[in-house]
């Protein structure tokens, strides 16, 4: 395990704790969750080390990253995520003048294949490789492996996307920067992540699953991401919610909380956060539309 020492947003030293909670998707193991006295940024902490985080990640559940149709959820999941790309897609043409995109990632590249199939120039960044060669097997698409922001052109694309990544991402200062100088000078840049401020973070504590320990490194607020992208001259344009997330986010926790899914009990939990979300803009998962500061 290692300690951070320095709040990765601010760089003060002193943290309160948050939460406590358990790793109860995996490996059952308890992590602390701190709270930066000076930015109230939160984050996992201690945390495993870079090389150890991988095998929180080896689950034949973890179905971001496969494409299995069996058994109920899995099938709610693939129907899902072909709507969520449907409307991911209607939002970004809607937004960017350009048709160039960059999806860091991207898993098995489902994603970019869509934009890809609408006459998109696409490219995926994904750091496991099963996943990438998926992607790169299924659909003939260029997926790299996280080496290739060091390398890439600065203001290659007119949009780049984080769809809850960042929140898994050891050094957000560095993903963020390397984000930044991919993007034109003109481009946007969305990141997803999910919001411990929402309504379901508040009912399930830490059954919550937008906690995700460990795999979960970095738990934003509204003003936490603010502040991380201001330092280093980027602004959020706009905060859209993705309200189907308050759903997903809610049968996982009852799941934990109770050890079973209940399909109901999720079912209304979801429809309170969004109904609750709707005063403060604050739903279970935001995505922050993000431009440069004009120099
Ligand atoms: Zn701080």
């Amino acid at each position: 395990m290692v300690k951070i020492e320095q709040c990765p947003v601010c760089g003060y030293e002193q943290f309160s704790p948050f939460l406590t909670l358990c790793d109860y998707f995996l490996s059952g193991e308890t992590f602390d969750i701190v709270q930066c006295d000076q930015c109230s940024f939160r984050f996992t902490n201690p945390r495993p080390q870079n090389n150890e985080l991988g095998r929180y990640y080896e689950s034949q559940e973890y179905i971001s990253h496969s494409n299995t149709k069996s058994g109920l959820f899995s099938v709610m999941y693939q129907s899902i995520r072909r709507r969520t790309i449907r409307t991911k897609f209607q939002m970004i043409s809607g937004l960017s003048k350009g048709n160039s995109i960059l999806d860091i990632g991207c898993a098995t590249g489902e994603l970019i294949h869509y934009f890809a199939d609408r006459g998109w120039k696409v490219m995926g960044i994904e750091p496991n490789e099963k996943a990438r060669h998926f992607a790169r097997e299924q659909y003939q698409l260029q997926i790299e492996d996280e080496n290739y922001l060091v390398e890439a052109l600065p203001g290659s694309f007119d949009v780049v996307t984080m769809w809850h990544v960042l929140e898994h991402v050891p050094d957000i200062n560095a993903r963020i920067k390397e984000a930044k100088s991919v993007m034109k000078d003109d481009g946007l840049l969305l990141i997803a992540v999910p919001n411990p401020d929402s309504w379901d973070a508040g009912y399930y504590g830490k059954y919550w699953a937008g906690y995700d320990v460990p795999r979960h490194l970095h738990h934003f607020t509204k003003k936490s991401m603010h502040q991380l992208l201001i330092n280093y001259g980027l602004k959020v344009e706009n905060e859209i919610p993705m309200k189907i997330d308050s759903f997903y986010v809610s049968l996982l926790s009852e799941k934990y909380l109770h050890g079973k899914r209940k399909w109901i009990a999720a079912f209304w939990s979801g429809i309170r956060s969004n109904i609750c979300a709707r005063s403060k803009n604050n739903y279970s998962s935001m995505i922050f539309v993000v431009k440069k500061e004009k120099t």
